[in-house]
């Protein structure tokens, strides 16, 4: 038997035991056998101290004997820590019957499962995230104080309470809880699903995110659902304001590019459909350099603004003013085919924008020239439609200041060249379309890598691979080198922050880029975003950088250099009063011009690159030779003490997938970044001249 039994006479002797008994009262056959006095094996038991575990009136019972032989069932911990249940029935002829019972491994279950309980309410009580149960009909069984206090109430108890409207079914519109219901029932589980939620004591609407999952009953029918519930109100916020910032400019609060270019491109679709019209009109305003660079950045904010909010006002309701970038503002006109009616709205443009605006009391006033073009008759595509405009804005433009020109078939003929490669530039500095390639920089000391110079490639779709030197000119007159050279910065940066950490990059910087007044910060903009050490930086600024506005340039040479960006002075020996100009900045490196270089044997060439060495020396500064062709040329260079070479010996200006792919070899990836990156020059050579 499972169980100890032992039946007492009524002269209170055993008659019958077995031995599980034995076992779970611990005693032995000695006191307990057939015909032993009950009484002595009792006090046996009160004298050894058996019932020390027992508690209260119990163990009073017990010690005293007293129990006799009533019909009684009790528990107790034998002194070992085992747990027994006793059941005791008085035998009609006298005497009793008394089954022990083996039960401490069931209450050891009990007790682990009662803590495992309280743990579980302490977990589900105290998460910071609300849980719940709920019945499928939406009613909840279960919420803890997360879920209560996320929903405005104090507790869960008064949560959950009924009449309190406190139910799964918060969403605003039944189709919510419907899609909720029918994924959850589908999938068996719904993950963050967002919505808002109107069920608040406070009747404040509040986003939340909720994932749930159905439980089941035995048989694998549903039976309810449980889920966690976090408030996701700052989420949407924050989601609603990058929306925001993603499709409105920010200083003027105006749609942006992007989203100018997705509305004309809906309503070009929307005008095919019904046979209606939309105008586009480029405006550029005319001296907003001048009063920009004469009151200064926020005043030229300021009157951005001002002008932004004059030309709203000015058209109808449903017309879209975006404002592109810089001093470029885009119109559409909805529903205005005749030349006449948007002729008069680009009238009233160039009269609100042409009123004077008060600057910190100056009144002062700048215009705007218009081009316009509409669809569907002058483009049925966006972009086309739009550089159409910006072709008549040239018109309007070259035809003096202040005025309106309506494009014309034949008219981008007419535009001079010049101004279609401008227009053409402008257009890639705003839509991307350049390219950076990388040469590499020898250092002749290690005969290893020392870094790449960064250096402009734009490929375009009709003339193929057009070079820095024809753009960059333009670029620099047109000013389109400012948002053109922060983006070389910009991608220059992003792409050194993923090679070895001992490889420098080079990037060029023109002097207009260099004078405006927002460089320094394009160039703190591109450290942080790629998070380039400022050191792995170095600037190539040429000498006429120098000449003009020399000592602002020279403050803000000085301010990037104290964190750390390294400075050199490119195309050395081309320009005017470069050693006077040497002398008053410390530059880290001068690069001598590739004319000296491949001029080698010219007597006069071999005195200059010998004089620039020895001021470089002095200076403590590094002396890169460019434009190194030849072995002679190398040799050469290296005999005269230059410390860097660059030039097609070792390599042309590589895109940085192939500069990449040569890094991997010599074991330079930058998963694996070695303390240095050893590109021997002999085997590096090779590859170099192959790719
Ligand atoms: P740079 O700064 O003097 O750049 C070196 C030029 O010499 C590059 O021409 C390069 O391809 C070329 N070169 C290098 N090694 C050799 C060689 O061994 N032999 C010969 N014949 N040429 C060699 P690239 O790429 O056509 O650039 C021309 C110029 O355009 C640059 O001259 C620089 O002044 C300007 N540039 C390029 N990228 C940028 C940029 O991002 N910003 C600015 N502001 N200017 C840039
Ligand atoms: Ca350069
Ligand atoms: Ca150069």
């Amino acid at each position: 038997m499972d169980q100890g039994i032992l039946m007492v006479g009524a002269d209170n002797r055993v008659l019958v035991h077995n031995q599980k008994a034995r076992d779970l009262l611990g005693v032995s056959e000695g006191l307990l056998h057939e015909g032993a006095r009950f009484d002595l094996l009792q006090q046996h038991q009160i004298d050894r101290g058996e019932f020390r575990k027992v508690n209260g009136e119990l163990r009073h019972l017990l010690e005293s004997a007293a129990l006799g032989t009533a019909a009684v069932t009790y528990e107790r911990e034998r002194p070992n820590g085992t747990s027994i249940e006793v059941r005791s029935v008085p035998l009609p002829t006298g005497g009793l019957v008394r089954t022990f019972t083996d039960i401490t491994e069931r209450r050891r279950r009990e007790a682990a499962l009662r803590l495992a309980e309280a743990e579980y309410q302490t977990l589900f009580q105290n998460a910071v995230v609300g849980v719940y149960r709920a019945n499928l009909d939406g009613t909840l069984v279960r919420a803890n104080q997360a879920l209560a206090k996320l929903h405005g109430y104090g507790d869960s108890a008064c949560a959950t309470a009924p009449g309190t409207g406190f139910t799964h079914d918060w969403y605003v519109d039944g189709d919510r809880t419907h899609a909720f219901m029918r994924l959850l029932l589908t999938h068996g589980r719904v993950d963050d699903f967002v919505s808002e939620v109107t069920g608040h004591a406070t009747g404040r609407p509040i986003w939340v995110s909720e994932t749930a999952w159905l439980v089941r009953d035995a048989e694998g029918c549903p039976s309810c659902f449980e889920g966690t519930v976090v408030d996701a109100t700052e989420r949407k916020r924050a989601e609603a304001q990058i929306e925001h910032m993603a499709r409105h400019d920010a200083l003027t609060g105006l749609p942006n590019r992007r989203q100018f270019q997705e509305r004309l491109t809906q309503e070009l679709v929307h005008a095919q459909r019904q046979g209606t019209a939309v105008a586009v009109l480029c405006c550029d305003l005319d001296r907003f350099k001048t009063v920009n660079d004469t009151f200064g950045h926020p005043a030229g904010d300021a009157l951005l603004c001002t002008l932004a909010d004059r030309m709203r006002r000015s058209l109808q309701p449903g017309d879209i003013v975006a404002r592109l970038g810089g001093d470029e503002f885009a119109i559409i006109l909805l529903g205005r085919s005749h030349p006449h009616g948007v002729g008069a709205a680009a009238q009233r443009l160039i009269e609100v924008v042409g009123e004077p605006v008060d600057i910190d009391g100056h009144l002062t006033n700048v215009g705007v020239s218009i081009g316009v073009a509409i669809g569907l008759d002058d483009g049925d595509r966006a972009d086309l439609l739009f550089k159409n405009a910006d072709i008549a804005l040239y018109r309007a433009k070259e035809a003096g200041r202040h005025t309106c020109r309506f494009y014309e078939a034949g008219m981008d003929m007419a535009v001079a060249s010049r101004n279609l490669l401008e227009i053409d530039l402008k257009d890639t500095v705003r839509n991307g379309g350049f390219a950076l390639h990388y040469q590499p920089i020898i250092d002749l000391a290690s005969d290893t890598v020392r870094g790449f110079e960064a250096l402009l490639r734009w490929p375009h779709a009709a003339k193929g691979m057009i070079s820095p030197a024809d753009f960059i000119p333009l670029a620099e007159e047109t000013g389109l080198i400012v948002e053109l050279g922060a983006w070389a910065l910009r991608d220059a940066c992003q792409e050194a922050a993923s090679w070895p950490s001992d490889l420098r990059v080079g990037v060029n910087v023109s002097a207009v880029q260099i004078q405006h007044i927002d460089f320094h910060q394009h160039v703190l903009d591109a450290l942080v975003r790629s998070g380039l050490a400022p050191e792995r930086l170095e600037l190539e600024i040429t000498e006429s950088v120098l000449v003009k506005d020399a000592e602002r340039v020279i403050a803000c040479l000085h301010r990037l250099r104290r964190i750390g960006v390294r400075l050199a002075i490119d195309d050395f020996g081309t320009g005017y009063s470069s050693l006077s100009y040497l002398c008053q900045f410390p530059f880290d490196k001068i690069k001598i011009d590739r004319s000296f270089i491949q001029d080698a044997c010219a007597s006069t060439s071999g005195a200059i690159v010998r004089a620039v060495v020895g001021l470089g020396k002095h200076l403590g500064a590094t002396i890169t030779a460019e434009g190194v062709e030849t072995q002679a040329q190398l040799d050469w260079v290296r005999r005269e003490g230059c410390s860097e070479v660059q030039g097609f010996i070792f390599g042309k200006p590589m895109p940085p997938s192939v500069i990449k792919g040569m890094m991997r070899p010599v074991g330079v990836g930058h998963d694996q970044q070695p303390e240095r990156t050893h590109c021997p020059v002999s085997c590096e050579r090779r590859s170099l001249l192959d790719a």
